[in-house]
């Protein structure tokens, strides 16, 4: 069977791009490994550099349903109750960007981007289907799937593994692209000089009704502490009805997990099983001496999901995201820490680039790939430099952590401000 254009996997990156593309007529064949899209327990933030273009893929009423307006972003010292700095999200933001500033929780996202690929029209999604294996020739990229069968589906695993009742097949398409996040197989198996590390940060998630809050500790603004090897962030999801927090620490990982240890191919999922006394000690290193609002938050929260936070060197050329009739998008290209809380941000505008460079019909398809990767290689590979340096900034300790909080309370909105990210089109 041959198919125009195939997309590896169907988180945030491949949903968006099946949209974007959708919207200019081209079909696409989504394939998905896991069997559902289930509950993905934590929030998102998205700048508007992001939402500009969700207006434009017309989800402006379903993020309304869904998404918190965040007032402003405000950044303190974990020890303190007095803000450092503030910038305000409100009209004159929205004025100077063009598009608001939205939080959402995952699988609200999820499903806004699922509902909206449905109305379009233009997507085979084969939930369910993992790729195996890619090759790339002049004429095609045959593919190498397995799909579960029905019964291994009605077993309602969510993830899926190679097994006897799976049912392999070949399929060609004109071109593949990877949008199956950091631990991609199409990275693997193309650019397998691309590694991915796990490092050393460690991100607790937890969400929580608001109402369940003392009011002192109910929020409506993005707000970041920071701390020696830590910081915490929170903000509304759920049209402001939940709270979404997020503690990123520093840990102490075994050997195995060293910055050295090359994951390739990657077997971990970003999920980390962390017994109960183990995680109750990080905390206990992470807030030591944070305010007492963040000591009670912390308690009022039943249960924190640890996740293990992977990274690459950023991009060093539009030949790492884009070769022949394969090109990788999102975490698949450019995974990166979470720091600047622009990763998903990053695979919309992806998805938006891919589409408007495949509108060029006259052109070749493995000239439509390459135009899409040059536009898109310096972009990335700034986003992620800017997360990497955040990670020392947020996390720094004594005189740096001082000159940090000097530059803050001093220059406050214009360094949280930044055009170069919000205004990119
Ligand atoms: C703690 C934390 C906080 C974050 N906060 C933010 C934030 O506030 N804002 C923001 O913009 N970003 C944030 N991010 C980053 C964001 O989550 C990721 O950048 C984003 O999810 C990447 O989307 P993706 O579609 O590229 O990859 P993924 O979401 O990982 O999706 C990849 C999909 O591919 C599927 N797949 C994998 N292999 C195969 C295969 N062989 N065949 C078929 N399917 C396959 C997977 O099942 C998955 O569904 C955060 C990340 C972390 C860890």
């Amino acid at each position: 069977m041959s198919m125009d254009v195939v997309i590896a996997g169907a988180g945030m990156g491949g949903l968006s791009a099946s949209i974007a593309l959708g919207l200019k007529g081209q079909q696409t064949t989504l394939l998905e490994k896991r069997t559902s899209f289930g509950e993905v327990g934590a929030g998102l933030q998205l700048g508007p550099n992001a939402t500009r273009i969700l207006q434009r893929f017309g989800l402006s009423k379903a993020l309304e349903r869904y998404a918190a307006w965040p007032s402003h972003i405000e950044v303190f010292r974990f020890d303190q109750e007095k803000a450092l700095a503030k910038l305000s999200l409100g009209e004159a933001f929205q004025a100077r960007y063009g598009a608001p500033y939205a939080t959402l929780h995952r699988a609200d996202f999820q499903a806004i981007l699922h509902e909206r690929m449905l109305s379009i029209g233009q997507t085979d999604l084969r939930m369910g289907t993992a790729l195996l294996d890619c090759k790339s020739s002049d004429q095609e990229v045959q593919l190498h799937i397995e799909a579960k069968t029905q019964e291994v589906e009605a077993s309602n695993k969510e993830t899926f593994a190679p097994s006897s009742s799976s049912k392999p097949q070949s399929l060609s398409a004109k071109v593949l692209i990877g949008a199956d996040g950091v631990s991609s197989d199409v990275r693997r198996l193309h650019w397998p000089h691309r590694h991915i590390y796990a490092t050393r940060h460690l991100a607790y998630r937890a969400t929580l009704a608001q109402k369940l809050l003392p009011l002192r500790l109910r929020q409506s603004c993005v707000r970041v502490y920071m701390g020696p090897q830590m910081h915490w962030v929170q903000y509304p999801i759920r049209c402001g009805e939940w709270l979404n927090m997020v503690v990123l620490m520093e840990v102490p990982f075994d050997a195995t997990h060293s910055k050295d240890t090359v994951q390739t191919p990657l077997q971990q999922t970003w999920h980390e099983q962390v017994p109960l006394e183990l995680s109750h000690w990080h905390f206990s290193q992470a807030l030591k001496g944070a305010s007492p609002d963040l000591q009670d938050l912390f308690r009022a929260v039943g249960e924190w999901s640890p996740w293990r936070l992977f990274d690459t060197n950023p991009l060093k050329g539009a030949h790492q995201l884009a070769q022949g009739r394969l090109a990788l998008l999102g975490d698949a290209g450019h995974a990166m820490l979470p720091f600047l809380a622009q990763g998903a941000g990053m695979s919309i505008e992806d998805a938006d680039a891919l589409a408007n460079a495949w509108a060029h019909e006259e052109q070749a398809v493995t000239l439509r790939l390459e135009n899409y990767a040059q536009s898109r290689w310096r972009r990335n590979a700034r986003v992620q430099r800017r997360a990497q340096t955040n990670a020392s900034v947020f996390h720094a300790k004594g005189a740096f952590a001082g000159v940090r909080d000097l530059g803050l309370s001093m220059l406050g909105e214009r360094l949280l401000d930044m055009p170069w990210l919000y205004g990119h089109r």
